[in-house]
């Protein structure tokens, strides 16, 4: 298909144009209307979050020689997948595709903070004690290596439409940014939004310090896993301005640089919480 060529021809630009379009948005938003104080130095934190983006996505092109998107349509020519053996309508097969790799998303999510050595890798996401636009690309490496092969996997036994997997990398690394961002909005819009999409207020509650709440709301793009698992939190016990985010075991409020980031799985101790329920 020619349209899925101008895709596949200009992925980088396509993606690059979303991540720096939605990131200058939700920036000037949180200086303009922020929800929270922040309580770190703003400066550190973000040379060292911004940092690890760019070290991790240098490390996602030196690792994998295509992205999810080559790893669809590889799929395609070879015929694997459901949905390129069945014969499925096409926009049925965008949105499924797109709904489905979202779930997937969030099993992976629930795991990450089940699995002891796996948390060791998503807590560096968790250890940011602020919580802004920043904080929705803070992943360790490890982390984003394993989930690209989960993805690559997922995309193997499902065979989506290489449209779908483009706007489902678009539409998380948007949603990512939108619902870690440290931005103010009528708390009647939030409730309404919340069906359709997780929000800041909802995904913040994940970042809590109570082990309850950490334990809670999953979901990247869609709430609805949440809320059919039985993992939605609707509000924090301490409020939204009286919440502590972070990890509480962490101690005295340290802002990790990138060392420390990178290092973090493997030297300090799991502490308290290591993704049971309580
Ligand atoms: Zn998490
Ligand atoms: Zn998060």
């Amino acid at each position: 298909m020619e349209f899925e060529a101008f895709i596949r021809a200009n992925e980088v630009p396509i993606r690059l144009g979303f991540f720096f379009g939605i990131f200058a948005v939700m920036a000037v938003w949180e200086l303009a209307a922020p929800r929270r104080p922040l309580t770190q130095p703003k400066g550190v934190r973000w040379a060292n979050n911004v940092g690890l983006v760019f070290f991790n996505s240098f490390l996602a092109r030196l690792v994998f020689p295509t992205a999810a998107v080559g790893m669809a349509l590889f799929a395609r020519e070879h015929g694997w997948g459901l949905l390129n053996h069945f014969q499925v309508p096409y926009a049925l097969a965008v949105v499924a595709a797109v709904i489905a790799l979202d779930f997937f998303i969030y099993l992976q999510h629930v795991m990450v903070h089940a699995v002891p050595v796996l948390w060791r890798l998503h807590r560096v996401h968790h250890a940011d004690l602020d919580y802004d636009v920043t904080t929705g690309a803070r992943f360790h490496p490890l982390e984003i290596l394993l989930s690209m092969l989960i993805k690559f996997a997922v995309i193997v036994v499902m065979g989506p439409p290489v449209l779908a997997v483009i706007l489902f990398e678009i539409i998380l690394n948007a949603t990512s940014m939108f619902n870690h961002s440290n931005v103010q909005m009528p708390v009647r819009l939030d409730r309404v939004l919340r069906w359709f999409v997780v929000t800041p207020d909802m995904h913040r509650i994940h970042h809590s310090v109570d082990v309850r709440e950490t334990n809670s709301n999953y979901g990247f793009n869609v709430p609805w896993w949440d809320r059919l698992f039985g993992t939605y939190c609707a509000e924090p016990a301490l409020g939204q301005l009286g919440m502590k985010i972070g990890l509480e075991h962490l101690g005295p409020p340290v802002c990790l640089n990138l060392f420390m980031m990178l290092r973090f799985p493997f030297v300090a101790t799991l502490g308290r919480y290591v993704g049971r329920q309580p």
